[in-house]
């Protein structure tokens, strides 16, 4: 079965004039995957709006009737980083609809596996609040949806975005029912994310933080991703697999500090897919988070989409980070982690 995509013009509604999270990032995208031929390979999912009762699983209905009000109004800055435009309302519900359109397409295995190209982004809006880009967590909606509108019981959120999730963690911090894992810079915006967030009540040991110190690159995500988010998944047996996809952490990203290559995304990928194919039959559905070096960005959700379609080889112009720099003391941050977690194996 082919690998789905959501991709729609009404994301380029959102109108964030020279913002980073500006339009250009689904052009760019668009650009590679046409050139690489990569799209000619891939089924499109339209998209649809979400509806308000699907939004309120996640926000306050104040917050939403609020945002809606101030986007009517025109919009503009809604907070010192978070910008709306008259075309925001659309865009946002879109969002998060096309990810819940994904969600049934693999659900239902029209396709084998899913990626929503949405903006704006979503893993940082908070039930009140928008923040750092976000209007909707589209990424919670989603979950939330999944859960109400299937059997199933376990979904499983990784977000390698290089900001914590923030909003994410938030919605599901007292539930056992989803699973939130995050690779992090930290301390970094939004300054949460701490190893020591672990969830609490029902949701006590469901959230899983790897903050990271600057700096690191492939080496250090893979390690762990591999000794880490591979063995919280092994005991949680998800039966969704969702995923934040920022780029954020590219070396060429100048957002963070971070190291990782379009290959070293590739190779998370991998990861991602191998979890999915052995402990949720492949019901795997990716959504577009940060990434804000044009490039980078679309290099590397196009190498994503390789992955995704089961591909080896992975297109990376920009290579390599000049500068590799690997602490030696890795190992034992990765221990504390494990140990937090009480991981064996
Ligand atoms: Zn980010």
């Amino acid at each position: 079965m082919p690998t789905g995509y959501v991709n729609d013009e009404v994301y380029q509604k959102h109108d964030t004039r020279d913002h980073v999270e500006g339009k250009d990032r689904l052009t760019a995208i668009n650009a590679v995957l046409e050139k690489t031929k990569v799209k000619e390979q891939l089924v499109l999912i339209p998209p649809r709006p979400a509806s308000i009762d699907e939004i309120a699983a996640v926000h306050d209905r104040e917050y939403i009737s609020s945002l809606k009000a101030e986007i009517d109004s025109g919009g503009g800055w809604l907070d010192p980083d978070t910008y709306a435009s008259p075309g925001s309302w659309d865009a946002a519900l879109y969002a998060a609809g096309g990810l819940m359109n994904a969600v049934d397409a693999v659900m239902k295995k029209d396709v084998d596996n899913a990626f929503a190209l949405v903006r704006p982004p979503g893993h940082h809006a908070v039930r009140s609040h928008q923040m750092g880009f976000c209007l909707f967590n589209n990424v919670a909606v989603a979950a939330k949806y999944a859960l109400g509108n299937y059997d199933i019981k376990r979904v499983l959120i990784i977000d390698f975005d290089v900001h914590h999730g923030n909003g994410t963690q938030e919605a599901f911090y007292s539930d056992s029912q989803v699973l939130y894992f995050s690779t992090h810079e930290y301390p970094w915006y939004p300054f949460t994310g701490a190893a020591e967030e672990t969830g609490q009540k029902a949701g006590e040991g469901y959230n899983v933080n790897v903050p990271l110190e600057a700096d690191l690159g492939d080496k250090e995500y893979l390690q762990a991703f591999n000794e880490i988010l591979v063995p919280v998944a092994r005991r949680f047996e998800p039966e969704l697999m969702l995923i934040s996809a920022g780029y954020d952490a590219h070396w060429q990203d100048s957002i963070s500090n971070m190291n990782v290559s379009t290959l070293g995304f590739a190779r998370m990928a991998r990861i991602i897919k191998a979890i999915s194919d052995e402990f949720c039959s492949n019901k795997l559905v990716y959504t577009l988070e940060g990434g804000y070096h044009r490039q980078a960005l679309a290099f590397s959700v196009t190498a994503t989409f390789d992955m995704l379609m089961g591909n080896s080889e992975v297109f990376d112009p920009l290579g390599a980070p000049p500068m590799a720099y690997s602490p030696h003391d890795f190992d034992d941050f990765i221990k504390k982690i494990r140990s937090i977690h009480k991981l064996k194996d």
